[in-house]
């Protein structure tokens, strides 16, 4: 039996390393340790013919750094994990595709150069579905990481191999990305808090592009604070990512203990009668709104009237950006290529696209190609981006009545591993209440607030939502609802 962490939250390990009551080297050999004994099981870090992503010599020599001082900084000595689609110049940047293999990066995602100046200890990159699109990690070419919850479900995705990582142990904090809902989602399936921060907060420059004006970089923390202290340390503008937004990064964690007086939460009406939800993943967010009562919020009733055709923009949206992003990978100038004989140079591309893309990959790559394509873009890539400025609009309207839009993360809690991979539909109406969040560039958090009543409990999450830039706020008001109750101090048992 592998030993549990001996701090649990970024928070509680930084004072321990800051009172020297433990060595970053410790701490960072504890969850090396756990990683040998566990991820055999859990498979949040990638893993590609039993080379795991996870380096520990690197990591052990930055601690070192840190314990002698010569490396400091707000998360100096916390070990971190962080998804496979972010570019580093240590270990491969495979984004879990056969495409990207054997990658290696010649330079550091900006997010991943912030954390490391912080001090922070890179443990590992983790699991995800390939090029970030799913919600389960089952389509990952390197196999599918399970939630701690219960390992015969899913973490959740795309972000799931970060989320199981830090639900399991593996990690003390990690680093996901968010193009309609993977890092809120998996982080509600693994009862974690979250964070999409608002597009441009966080430089997307290394970050490998899904959709790239809907991706986003967060955090995924065991509190909110612990959300807070990742996201301070990777917001801010930088002009190598011309989207990045010159907006100054406020004191995130300055009053995040604060309470908010009169805030005002917005239910929406679409929201509350949305079909398919789990009736306890219902009423454990009909609770959390009631706790918000009892510390004093006022819920006003608001409206998303074009939130019906969110899921359809979405995936008209996200897949013809793909497709557009994803062409320069043919063998030639980027990723795998066939070593099949080939006559000429389109058969060379498709050859190596058709070997190097798992199915899912090629579904939005199709999609997205059809919905580009001459007289079908009119009446499909424009009518989406129509319905995105609706969207907008909604949500710029209902912010004139309150603080922050409350409802669930997911329609469901963590499902079991197969169940749905094969219907991706089923899996695509699932991003119901995430994918609004992206398409109106604003940001969301996804905060634990319950269990089923299973034989293996799974966590229930839910989201808030808030203007653009309003991170300060909306971490106050997920902060508020967690000191109130005890969900974030729960642990997997299985672990
Ligand atoms: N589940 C969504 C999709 O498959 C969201 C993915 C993401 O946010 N990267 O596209």
């Amino acid at each position: 039996m592998v030993s549990a962490l001996p701090f649990d939250t970024l928070a509680a390990a930084r004072d321990a390393l800051r009172l020297r009551k433990i060595s970053a080297v410790e701490l960072t050999r504890a969850v090396l340790d756990r990683i040998d004994a566990l991820d055999g099981t859990i498979r949040a870090y990638i893993d590609v013919g039993g080379e795991r992503s996870v380096f520990a010599e690197r990591a052990l020599t930055v601690a070192a750094e840190v314990d002698a001082g010569t490396r400091t900084g707000l998360l100096a000595g916390l070990p971190i994990a962080i998804k496979d689609n972010l570019c580093t110049t240590f270990g491969r940047t495979t984004c879990s595709s056969k495409m990207l293999e054997n990658f290696h990066s010649p330079y550091d995602a900006t997010a991943v150069q912030k954390l490391e100046a912080a001090g922070a200890v890179i443990v590992g990159k983790t699991n995800l579905d390939e090029f970030a699109m799913g919600s389960s990690t089952e389509n990952s070419a390197f196999g599918t990481s399970r939630n701690p919850w219960d390992t015969d479900c899913v973490p959740g995705g795309s972000s799931g191999g970060s989320a199981a990582a830090l639900a399991a142990g593996l990690c003390l904090g990690s680093i996901g990305s968010d193009t309609g809902g993977s890092i809120r989602q998996p982080a509600s399936l693994c009862s974690l808090v979250g964070l999409k921060p608002t597009y441009g907060r966080i430089s997307r420059y290394g970050l490998v592009a899904f959709a790239s004006s809907l991706d986003q970089i967060g955090p995924f923390g065991w509190t909110v604070a612990d959300a807070a202290l990742l996201l301070q340390a990777m917001a801010g503008y930088d002009r190598r990512d011309s989207t990045s937004a010159p907006v100054d990064v406020p004191d995130y964690l300055a009053e995040l203990d604060v309470p908010l007086k009169g805030l005002r939460i917005g239910i929406a009406r679409e929201y509350d009668h949305a079909e398919g939800v789990d009736p306890q993943v219902k009423s454990a967010v009909d609770e959390a709104v009631k706790v918000y009562r009892s510390l004093g919020a006022t819920t006003v009733d608001v409206s998303l009237p074009h939130t019906k055709y969110g899921i359809a923009a979405y995936y008209v949206i996200a897949p013809c950006e793909a497709s557009s992003n994803l062409a320069r990978y043919d063998g030639v100038h980027y990723g795998h290529r066939t070593k099949e004989p080939v006559t000429n140079i389109f058969d060379l591309y498709s050859k190596s696209r058709a070997e190097g893309f798992g199915p899912e990959v090629q579904r939005r790559i199709m999609i997205g190609t059809y919905a580009l394509s001459k007289g079908y873009g009119e009446r499909l890539y424009h009518n989406a981006l129509c319905v995105r400025a609706k969207i907008k609009q909604d949500f710029d309207e209902a912010f004139q009545s309150c603080d922050v839009i409350a409802c669930p993360t997911s329609p469901e809690p963590a499902f079991k591993v197969g169940q749905k991979s094969g219907d991706p539909l089923a899996m695509y109406l699932a991003d119901v209440f995430t994918v609004t969040c992206n398409i109106a560039a604003i940001a969301g958090i996804s905060v634990p607030c319950g269990f089923t009543t299973d034989a293996k409990p799974l966590p229930i999450g839910f989201q808030l939502l808030g203007p653009a830039f309003s991170e300060p706020k909306l971490l106050r008001a997920a902060r508020m609802y967690e000191a109130a109750t005890e969900w974030h101090k729960r642990r997997p048992g299985s672990v």
